[in-house]
């Protein structure tokens, strides 16, 4: 039976649609978009007041499974994402063992079907298990259905491994993505290296050790014509390399996280542990360049890095808790409430960036409601203010910095595939 969504206020970039129209779906697609349809012999879902995107997609996820089930799996993960209005997210290759040939692609590809909840795209690693040599089944991954390549957690240190996966991605036309970080300049570091840590004692972690990571691989990748994103991008002066760069027509994309949009430094004094990632969190300058990056184009996309550890790991001795926070259950609401209602950003731009980039990166068929594609959608209640609460996450991971934030804009109902996997917050499945 088909389904008329009536009165909605849709907003999706990818065709400049931004107002009130009905979307008619059925077998799983939208079959119709239009100011008026007929709702005669249909189901009838009345969303008048509430806001109807393309469905959110995050394309730098740690899923944990296989290996770190403590942490997070493949399902709760799953059910977070749902709860947070994502329809797509990605399966990063840190796991263990690390998604480094088909074999294991093929497998986190049961486990994905099992969990059979949202569109869930492995990310294969660039080397023999993530270690920086050696390159991965690259090829072979690609024949299994991998979109892209990365070693997130760490940066790829050998330029000659780099050299050589950039150019196997450009023939397989795939992008690398990277976490740009030298780890002979991050040392033992554990915060912005700034006021704070100096104020903690603790090693920091320079700006430059992104940077140089960054201009050595955007070198490179336009020496073998690959596709290169850089992931998390937290700085001011990876952001100046980055338009420049741009400016003179290399081919390259960037990520920006949430956490790096919204908190500075001074968040570890507060929330301690909570607010260790990597790369880390720096100045109020740095923020102010990155939200400029975004609204301008020089930052492409806003990806979560959702990074779940358990409750133990993140409360401990600060210099031995893990690196990350969660991001799937906060990333829109936060936004929304930071960004756009504050008119840093608008609604349809905070889309584009969720949505609609994120998609055209790993070239995927989505990001859209355009008729015949599939009814992979969120709806947003940017009304009502709510209350982020970690303790209700799906997530296994609480690791937040956010907790208790009151925002607006929280997903009351996400659609993949004309299937609908969470309503009123609550997942369906
Ligand atoms: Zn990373």
């Amino acid at each position: 039976m088909e389904t008329v969504l009536r009165g909605g206020n849709v907003v999706d970039p990818s065709q400049q649609c931004e107002g009130r129209f009905d979307i008619l779906i059925g077998e799983g697609l939208v079959v119709d978009i239009a100011k008026r349809i007929s709702t005669t012999g249909r189901v009838i879902e009345n969303i008048e007041g509430y806001t109807v995107i393309p469905g959110l997609i995050d394309v730098h996820t740690h899923l944990r499974e296989p290996g770190g089930e403590a942490k997070e799996t493949i399902v709760s993960a799953s059910r977070a994402a749902a709860a947070g209005g994502y329809t797509s997210i990605t399966a990063l290759p840190n796991t263990n063992p690390v998604t480094d040939d088909a074999r294991k692609v093929e497998h986190l590809r049961a486990l994905i079907d099992h969990a059979n909840l949202v569109r869930i795209w492995p990310i294969g690693a660039v080397t023999k298990d993530s270690a920086g040599e050696k390159l991965a089944e690259i090829a072979q991954m690609v024949a299994m259905g991998i979109r892209a390549v990365t070693d997130d957690g760490h940066g790829v240190q050998s330029a000659e491994s780099v050299r050589q996966a950039l150019c196997m991605c450009a023939e397989l036309k795939i992008p690398l993505l990277q976490h740009c970080e030298d780890e002979t300049l991050a040392g033992q570091g554990q915060v912005h290296d700034g006021q704070i840590a100096l104020q903690l004692g603790l090693p920091g972690i320079s700006a430059s050790s992104e940077t140089v990571m960054l201009v050595r691989d955007v070198v490179l990748a336009q020496a073998c014509k690959a596709r290169l994103h850089i992931m998390h991008v937290s700085s001011a002066q990876a952001v100046q390399w980055l338009r420049m760069v741009k400016s003179i027509g290399i081919q390259v994309t960037a990520e920006v996280t949430p956490h790096h949009l919204l908190l500075t430094e001074s968040a570890v004094v507060d929330d301690g542990a909570m607010a260790k990632m990597k790369p880390p969190l720096r100045t109020k300058a740095d923020r102010k360049a990155l939200q400029e990056a975004l609204v301008d184009g020089t930052i492409d996309l806003i990806a979560t890095d959702h990074a779940p550890h358990t409750v133990e790991e993140k409360t401990g001795d600060f210099s031995a808790a893990p690196f990350g926070i969660v991001g799937l259950e906060t990333a829109f609401p936060i936004l929304y409430t930071h960004l756009v209602k504050k008119d840093v950003l608008s609604l349809t731009q905070l889309v584009d960036r969720m949505s609609c980039r994120p998609a055209a990166l790993l070239g995927l068929p989505y990001g859209t409601l355009k008729p015949g594609y599939a009814a992979d959608l969120t709806i947003l209640d940017l009304e009502q203010e709510r209350t982020i609460d970690k303790d209700k996450f799906y997530s296994k991971g609480k690791n937040t910095p956010f907790h208790a934030w009151p925002v607006y804009g929280m997903p009351v109902l996400t659609m993949v595939g004309g299937r609908v996997v969470m309503k009123n917050g609550i997942v369906t499945i």
